[in-house]
């Protein structure tokens, strides 16, 4: 039995080991940790201990009275991450042998007792080693010992410290923290559900959410007025490196509201996380783009505004063309959009086929362009002698190329135009290194289309949900043209990434059936379906907004990371297993009996995860 001191067992730790600095010299301490390193010269043995603070260098020395000889034997077995209790005095280190490189660098602890707490099987990786370098399966198989590299606990501790800041601001603007079921039914967001099989009556499923939308619009009928909850959502969807099948959501709904209040709140919350956790510059105010002006200017909803070189439509230019592939696009219903290359006109072979490749990938059949001589004037490529020169210098003017530069064209669809030209605008960007790391370009997109043309049933599905109200006077065209039907949504975009989705929502009973109708329900499915939330409108309930911005992705754009893996304890790979719990597994055959379940194999060919 360990001896007790005080409350506390001998082996306890007195003091970080982080926190140790010169002017601890002389003192005592007992410190707890990981052997981070062990190095034996020439019978003095060294180790690094480490803890969540830091670093310190342990010394057991038998030459020196004051390591004892069981310590000296204990340290001739401490391997690398063996948790040690360690007794000793702090020492200043001998002139010459500082660390600069170590908070704790002028300081090391003689060790007078090591008292081994746990040794360590040989590990499956290096910890002290970079993350990059490992499988990020056995990463994730063993991620208890991935987690305890330093930056690991970095990126824990500043997703906390995220959530802290999230929480202290919204009490503070007397918002109340209430969790939502995870039992439930489902909840239109746009992704595949997972379902809970029900024991007590085969063949009932509960829904895992895709978000908690529909209880914090309950909630808001409650009356509660300000809800938040950092929420796990849940959605079956392909994996991507941004997305997990279950992630982490800063859910929130406010009454009485709209959604400048929404915008303005949201705002000033996630500018004051990225300025308080990180040193990036995030302009203000956020810019704001209906997502008819994104789709115009950027050819996306979700523009990476860190750099211009925005689109420029051509067809007021061309309106009278003699090119008459152009020209036959124009008159069709399509677009001729071009985007400007600064300097393109020195691409190397190599570099060119890219776009022209990348073009074709996203539907587009080929990529138009012309450079831009030392004069100005589009002298050279492909589509510079079907041109007029009025049509070159006002296309020139228009995108305001620069000699050198490479002028491309997209004429397609207005579909295909946007999808390519965004593609090529990344790549541009990319390439010139015009995405600064150290800024973070948000924006507003607002005004989305209600409906969205489902390409696989020919009908209408939603665009956001389909609880977004749509802009005033909109109801208005839902029969005659819904596809121009534009609601009270927004998007918060950052670094041509969507960070957060909300809208002002519909809290009108004979709004909402109006918008079910129009998506192909019928009265039937609605009531099965929504009835509670028709029901819930028809008892006073209060206009109302809210949104959710995505934590993981907080956190991403505070750490730099592009993998969403890198910033959750406990990710899934792709195709949602955890090599960890090794989850999903087989369950026992009493249990599927239990719910009524036959387990059907997949037919050949289809994939199992
Ligand atoms: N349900 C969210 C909202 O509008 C959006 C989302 O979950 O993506 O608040």
């Amino acid at each position: 039995m360990a001896a007790t001191v005080g409350n506390k067992k001998d082996w306890q730790r007195t003091v970080e080991c982080g926190a140790l600095r010169s002017a601890q010299v002389g003192e005592t301490v007992t410190v707890n940790g990981w052997a981070n390193s062990v190095r034996d010269h020439g019978g003095v043995t060294f180790i690094d201990l480490r803890d969540r603070t830091g670093l310190v260098q342990i010394v057991v020395d038998p030459t020196r009275n004051a390591t004892s000889e069981e310590a000296h034997l204990a340290a001739q077995t401490v391997r690398s991450e063996f948790c040690l209790s360690i007794r000793g005095t702090v020492s200043a280190r001998v002139p010459g042998a500082e660390n600069p490189n170590l908070a704790t660098g002028e300081i090391e602890i003689k060790a007078a007792r090591i008292e081994i707490l746990n040794p360590c099987r040989t590990l499956p990786f290096q910890i002290d080693q970079d993350q990059a370098g490992t499988n990020e399966e056995l990463r994730l198989k063993y991620r208890y010992l991935d987690l305890r590299r330093p930056s690991m606990y970095e990126k824990l501790r500043l997703r906390h410290e995220a959530v802290r800041l999230i929480r202290a601001a919204l009490y503070e603007q007397g918002f109340l923290e209430i969790e939502t079921p995870i039992l439930t039914k489902g909840t239109p967001e746009g992704a595949r559900e997972y379902l809970v099989p029900y024991r007590l009556q085969p063949g009932l499923f509960y829904v895992l959410p895709q978000a908690p939308q529909q209880f914090k619009q309950l909630l808001m009928v409650s009356g509660v007025e300000r809800y938040f909850q950092i929420a796990k959502c849940f959605r079956d969807e392909a994996q991507r490196a941004d997305r997990q099948p279950e992630f982490t959501q800063l859910d929130l709904e406010m009454s009485f509201a709209t959604q400048e209040d929404i915008l303005n709140l949201v705002e000033a919350l996630m500018v004051q996380v990225i300025e308080a956790l990180s040193e990036k510059q995030i302009p203000q105010p956020f810019v704001r783009l209906t997502y008819d002006e994104a789709m115009a200017r950027y050819g996306s909803d979700k523009p990476d505004l860190r750099f211009g070189l925005e689109l420029v439509d051509c067809a007021h230019i061309l309106q009278n063309t003699g090119f008459a592939v152009f020209q036959n696009i124009l008159s069709s219903g399509g677009q001729v959009k071009a985007i400007r290359y600064p300097g393109g006109a020195k691409l190397a072979r190599s570099q060119m086929d890219e776009l022209v490749t990348l073009s074709k990938e996203f539907g587009a059949k080929g990529l138009a362009y012309f450079l831009v001589d030392d004069e100005g004037n589009a002298s050279r490529g492909p589509v510079a002698k079907f041109l007029s020169n009025e049509e070159k210098a006002a296309i020139v003017a228009a995108a305001s190329a620069e000699p050198g530069d490479l002028v491309g064209f997209i004429a397609d669809t207005p579909a295909t135009t946007a999808k390519v030209l965004d593609r090529l605008r990344r790549l541009i960007g990319e390439r010139l290194g015009l995405a600064d790391r150290n800024t973070l370009a948000c924006c507003w997109i607002t005004d989305f289309p209600v409906f969205e043309k489902d390409e696989e049933t020919g009908g209408w599905t939603y665009a956001h949900n389909p609880f977004s109200m749509p802009n005033e006077g909109h109801m208005a065209l839902i029969d005659t043209d819904p596809e121009a039907m534009r609601a009270q949504t927004y998007d918060l975009v950052c670094n041509g990434v969507e960070w957060a989705s909300g809208s002002v929502r519909i809290h009108k009973p004979d709004i909402q059936t109006a918008i079910l109708r129009k998506l192909g329900l019928d009265d039937a499915q609605i009531e099965a379906r929504f009835g509670h939330m028709l029901q819930a409108f028809e008892h006073g309930a209060p206009p109302h907004a809210g949104i959710a911005p995505g934590l993981d992705r907080l956190v991403m754009f505070l750490t730099d990371d592009e993998n969403i893996r890198e910033v959750i304890a406990f990710p899934k790979m792709g195709g949602g297993f955890d090599p960890l719990m090794n989850a999903p597994s087989p369950i026992e055959a009493y249990q599927l009996a239990e719910l009524g379940l036959q387990i059907t194999p997949k037919p050949d060919g289809e994939k199992k995860v």
